[in-house]
């Protein structure tokens, strides 16, 4: 089993990705083989393309990859499904696990595109005040910002809710417990401690989100967590 990435999660640091937002990378978005599963037709979608040769990119590379792919197999599991997959190279990633075999029935599914469409998007480190709200948000679900804060958080939301990249975060309660699938890995089927990737919301590309279509407007986000042990990407969705 190859190791995907080594990305040391010390050097993770919490960063905003501002619009137009955001599902792909300034460049070409490479072709990925490997992101339809065995005895499907359906590919996974991509959500987000990380390039990790950007220096505001709080996730970094051992060098094997310039790219990080977030893959979300959107048209499976009824809206709730998880995968885990390892990134192999800038052109293969493989399913280690997915929750629903079979997607969906076309009418059901919650996405009627082939693929999100796409456009740049760059990654800002957030500023110290708005790390700081966003950190109390998340440590105390009870927490109540002032006006001030408030402020800043709408700031932070004004042109869509926030897509989030590293940082040292916890995931929200209702997520429950993370397994990692990977075979190979030490901590398989137990428990453990992931890093947040990145959380992304069903947020608009070019002015639209009608593409979201059962998402639209869904107080949902998309997480990828990365497994510490194996560096297999977990992604799965949580209801806000
Ligand atoms: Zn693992």
């Amino acid at each position: 089993m190859e190791k995907a990435l080594a990305w040391p999660p010390a050097n993770l640091s919490r960063s905003k990705i501002v619009g137009p937002v955001a599902c792909g990378s300034a460049g070409p978005v490479p072709g990925y083989r490997g992101i339809t599963p065995p005895h499907a037709d359906t590919p996974l979608h991509l959500l987000l393309l990380l390039d990790l040769a950007d220096a505001d990119c709080p996730v970094k590379s051992d060098g094997s990859t310039r790219y990080l792919p977030l893959f979300y197999p959107l048209k499976y599991g009824g809206g709730g499904p998880e995968v885990q997959y390892a990134v192999l190279s800038d052109t293969e990633v493989r399913i280690l696990y997915l929750s629903d075999e079979a997607p969906d029935a076309e009418d059901h599914q919650y996405v009627r595109v082939a693929q999100l469409p796409s456009c740049p998007a760059e990654i800002l480190p957030l500023r110290y005040e708005e790390a700081r709200i966003l950190a109390f948000g998340d440590a105390d679900p009870y927490f109540q910002p002032d006006k001030a804060d408030l402020a800043i958080l709408e700031e932070l939301e004004r042109e869509h809710p926030l897509i989030l990249i590293g940082g040292d975060r916890r995931l929200p309660v209702n997520a429950g417990g993370v397994v990692c699938r990977n075979p190979d890995c030490e901590f398989y089927s137990r428990h453990l401690l992931v890093d947040i990737i990145a959380s992304i919301p069903p947020v608009p590309v070019n002015g639209a989100d009608d593409f979201w279509y059962e998402y639209r407007g869904g107080h949902v986000d998309f997480y990828f967590c990365l497994c510490r042990y194996c560096h297999t990407i977990i992604a799965f969705n949580v209801a806000g």
